[in-house]
């Protein structure tokens, strides 16, 4: 920790996730390459430590599988800022593969284009060249009703502890100041932008505040005066009356030991995989009991936090609404760890859909697992200035993956130019009737 708290800082960041993290590295790089100033204007807070939020729990699936295209620019960017350092990230560039069936053709066929024509490669499969890819990939796959794959080249996955840590050093090397234990307690705000930070170690006097804080954003954005509803138009024509600022998602994630080893027909890491199927239920195949009426599932090789070689996945998040217990965070809140049927449900699809994992319930691994995320109110991120000096990132969960958006507001708040790729994200998006709606999909992930 570099020290006493200074009284002013040119640039302060509140919260130290990969979105805080990325920001404050690729903004101390722009001061230096525009002769602006340096990573020591930048002042970055967390109250407990960088990774302490989501950024520290999540699975790490890097991929660009989304019904909002302008997002595939953005994760577009954050690849390269993978590729920065793959090493130091700890990005495994496995690739991604999505199935789906026949009534999301349509959607997938749009993602591929648009993928496709921000240089973000994919390739789609249809009807029974999907089924012939995917034993291509695992021999032992069992396709049931899957008609639709796509499959994303530079997707993979990252951990996330190497995430955090080689941010980190990015930081430290140009300057940035981080201290951890620092709590931001308020803002002074004065002529409608903010003066002054107000934290539990003293007041910091700010330019620009970067407001990155994770699921805790609502109570600064309630704390900066904002409304915690509000009117959303979406680009349909609908409208929506009063609707929740922020409503909370609960995860569900956990692994799996399989000495196997977990790999594809070739010998590979294999890509992670996501299958969504729409009208198709999970049993349990010793009891044959319903577990749900359709398929949502993820997982990827590999697992940072077990001893053995395992499998690390997830199923479909469960909202919360507009209140939820934020603290404590993560695995140390006893209400939002995944539910024990989360066990079954994943270890029954994967063996639903990979012969070597029939049977597989055994080796789920019992211990803490998932966290919560606040999401906006069309489930898409909001990256603008919410006051004249304050930017904010929310990125509504979607977010451990996009390592560029720092990149990209970097550069729109020292340009004199906005960022074409951020502006679809814009806070007065909602007024303006170009909220996002959702494609053929269960997931708030649109
Ligand atoms: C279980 C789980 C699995 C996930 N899996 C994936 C995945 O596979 N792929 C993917 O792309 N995304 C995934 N996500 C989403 C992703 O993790 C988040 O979208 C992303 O990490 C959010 O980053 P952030 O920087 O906005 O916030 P965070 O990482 O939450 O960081 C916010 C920081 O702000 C600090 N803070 C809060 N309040 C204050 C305050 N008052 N003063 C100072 N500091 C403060 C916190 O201590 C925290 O460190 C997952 C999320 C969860 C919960």
């Amino acid at each position: 920790m570099p020290g006493d708290l200074p009284e002013a800082a040119t640039y302060v960041i509140v919260g130290g996730g990969v979105h805080g993290l990325s920001t404050a590295w690729h903004l101390a790089m722009e001061l230096e390459d525009r002769g602006l100033g340096s990573g020591a204007d930048i002042v970055l807070l967390d109250k407990s430590h960088p990774g302490a939020g989501a950024t520290g729990i999540a699975c790490g699936c890097v991929r660009n599988f989304y019904m909002t295209e302008p997002l595939h620019a953005i994760v577009r960017e954050s690849v390269d800022v993978w590729n920065y350092d793959p090493v130091l990230f700890g990005f495994q560039q496995v690739g991604y593969i999505s199935c789906g069936e026949e009534n999301q053709i349509a959607d997938y066929e749009r993602i591929h284009r648009s993928q496709n024509s921000v240089g973000y490669t994919s390739d789609l499969y249809v009807g029974q060249d999907a089924r012939d890819f995917l034993t291509g990939v695992w021999p032992d796959f069992k396709h049931h009703t899957i008609d639709v794959v796509i499959h994303e080249r530079m997707s993979g996955y990252a951990g996330t502890a190497q995430t955090v840590d080689g941010l980190i050093s990015m930081c430290e090397r140009y300057g940035v100041q981080i201290y951890s234990g620092v709590e931001v307690k308020g803002y002074d705000v004065r002529g409608g932008q903010v003066a002054g930070v107000e934290t539990n170690q003293g007041r910091i006097n700010a330019d620009v505040v970067f407001l990155c804080a994770g699921a805790w954003i609502p109570a600064h954005w309630e704390m900066l005066g904002q409304p915690m509803a509000l009117d959303v138009g979406y680009s349909d024509g609908t409208f929506v009356e009063n609707k929740d600022m922020w409503t909370y998602w609960r995860l569900e994630e956990g692994e799996v030991y399989y000495d196997g080893p977990y790999y594809t027909a070739d010998n590979r890491n294999p890509p992670v995989l996501h299958i969504e199927l729409m009208s198709t239920p999970v049993h349990d195949a010793q009891t044959g009991v319903e577990l749900d009426d359709n398929v949502y599932v993820y997982w990827k090789n590999g697992t940072e936090r077990m001893e053995r070689p395992g499998i690390q996945g997830g199923a479909m998040p469960i909202e919360l609404g507009p209140e939820a217990n934020v603290e404590p965070y993560g695995h140390a809140n006893d209400e939002y760890q995944a539910r024990p049927e989360f066990a079954d449900y994943i270890t029954a699809c994967m063996g639903m859909f990979m012969k070597r994992f029939e049977g597989i319930r055994p080796n789920f691994k019992e211990r803490r697992n998932g966290g919560i995320g606040a999401f906006t109110p069309d489930n898409v991120p909001i990256i603008d200035w919410i006051l004249p000096n304050v930017f904010m990132i929310a990125d509504s969960n979607h977010g451990f993956k996009m390592t560029g958006i720092g990149k990209l507001v970097a550069r729109q708040v020292l340009g004199s130019q906005p960022v074409t790729q951020l502006q679809p994200f814009s806070l007065d998006r909602y007024a303006k009737g170009e909220a996002f709606g959702s494609g053929t999909t269960h997931s708030p992930w649109v």
